[in-house]
């Protein structure tokens, strides 16, 4: 079983070239991520989804055929590409990685499907960003396990019709609605995951401690679950930070005090928010009265990258009530001017001569 994730280095001649932009999702944490979960046992929450793999592995067992191909979409750091290792893992297989933007041509694509062995996973991270040539040049790689090359140019050009191994591809994306029918289609599995409940990443911080050997008391893994947004990368990267905090200041214990101080330290308040989420609601609070608001204007005055605001602030602030999305645009709630201490005004202005949808206050 073999997993390939290169950055950086020169792949072996079986393997796509070095100038073949073959990269690992988030490299550093999936290279060197020791609390990555491996098995599909190991997995906490999302039990759906992962009650659903379960049948999906054993069929393929059964049958003794590849994986469906599965498409993974949800907010960063839910668990996406640990679901695709997981799966590699499970079945002993071998796992290519890559990501949309990285397969900016046919050519670059090329090796993955040539180089996959029977029963292989290729892992596409971001696949919402696959350029559209590249998106149809694997749609007959979907389907029919085959690929059609061009060979020559002009009125000498022919089409070689290249049969490949039966293979699964995963696909991972922030963004399932920029993708297009045609491709979502093609995807036999589609699994949203959800952002976590308090219990489940209390636990994920007690069995990440306990791998970290760093001592954690009950009330300090709830402590930094509450403040982890639901997010299992911001839990272990909280907790990471909450150990370093404890080991240099105190004796490495992690009690809810010092998990608090350690927190608060890093600016991330009680509702878990940290300095961009308080940045974003004071924007729209204060630059367009509590919205509406269009994303890209809100991006403008912020100076963070659409992107930025669409994929990792905007999901926790519309899950936990801060702001909602009406069709004029985002609009921030009574909860959010509440946090942030801001009186609520009496009739918010509305820009444009409608009644706002908090009218009432
Ligand atoms: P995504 O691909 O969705 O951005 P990842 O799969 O990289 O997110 O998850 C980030 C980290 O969170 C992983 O390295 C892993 O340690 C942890 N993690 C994610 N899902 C789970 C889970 N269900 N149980 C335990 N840990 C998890």
């Amino acid at each position: 079983m073999r997993e390939r994730k290169i950055q950086g280095q020169a792949p072996p001649a079986s393997q796509p070239s070095a100038s073949s932009p073959l990269i690992a999702p988030a490299a550093d944490e999936t290279v060197n991520d020791s609390l990555r979960p491996t098995r599909l046992m190991d997995m906490i929450g999302q039990r759906a989804v992962a009650d659903r793999l379960r049948v999906a592995l054993e069929a393929c067992r059964i049958r003794g055929e590849p994986l469906p191909h599965i498409l993974f979409d949800g907010p960063p750091g839910l668990g996406k590409t640990t679901f695709a290792t997981v799966l590699h893992h499970e079945l002993g297989v071998e796992l290519a990685m890559t990501s949309g933007p990285a397969l900016d041509k046919k050519g670059d694509v090329m090796p993955f499907l040539t180089n996959a062995i029977e029963g292989s996973i290729l892992f596409i991270d971001e696949i919402h960003r696959l350029p559209k040539s590249v998106e149809e040049f694997i749609y007959p790689v979907m389907e029919d396990f085959r690929v059609d090359v061009v060979l020559g140019e002009g009125i000498s050009a022919r089409t070689l019709n290249l049969p490949l191994k039966k293979f699964t591809i995963i696909g991972a994306t922030t963004r399932s609605g920029m993708l297009s029918s045609p491709l979502r289609d093609r995807f036999h599995m589609h699994e949203h995951l959800e952002f976590y409940d308090i219990a489940d990443l209390a636990r994920i911080v007690t069995i990440n401690a306990a791998k970290l050997k760093t001592t954690i008391t009950q009330e300090a893994a709830l402590e930094l679950a509450h403040r982890s947004r639901g997010t299992p990368r911001l839990a272990n990267a909280r907790l990471r930070w909450v150990r370093d905090f404890a080991t240099a200041r105190y004796d490495g214990v992690v009690t809810v005090e010092i998990a608090r101080e350690a927190l608060e330290m890093q600016e991330i308040d009680r509702e878990a928010l940290d300095k961009q989420d308080r940045r974003y609601l004071e924007g729209l609070i204060q630059v367009f009265h509590g919205g509406p608001a269009g994303v890209e204007a809100l991006a403008a005055t912020l100076a963070i990258s659409v992107d930025t605001l669409a994929d990792e602030v905007e999901p926790f602030l519309l899950r936990s009530q801060f702001i909602i999305r009406t069709p004029r645009g985002r609009c921030a709630t009574p909860k959010a001017y509440e946090h942030l201490g801001i009186r609520l005004p009496k009739k918010r202005p509305a820009s444009d001569g409608q009644d706002n949808l908090f009218g009432h206050f």
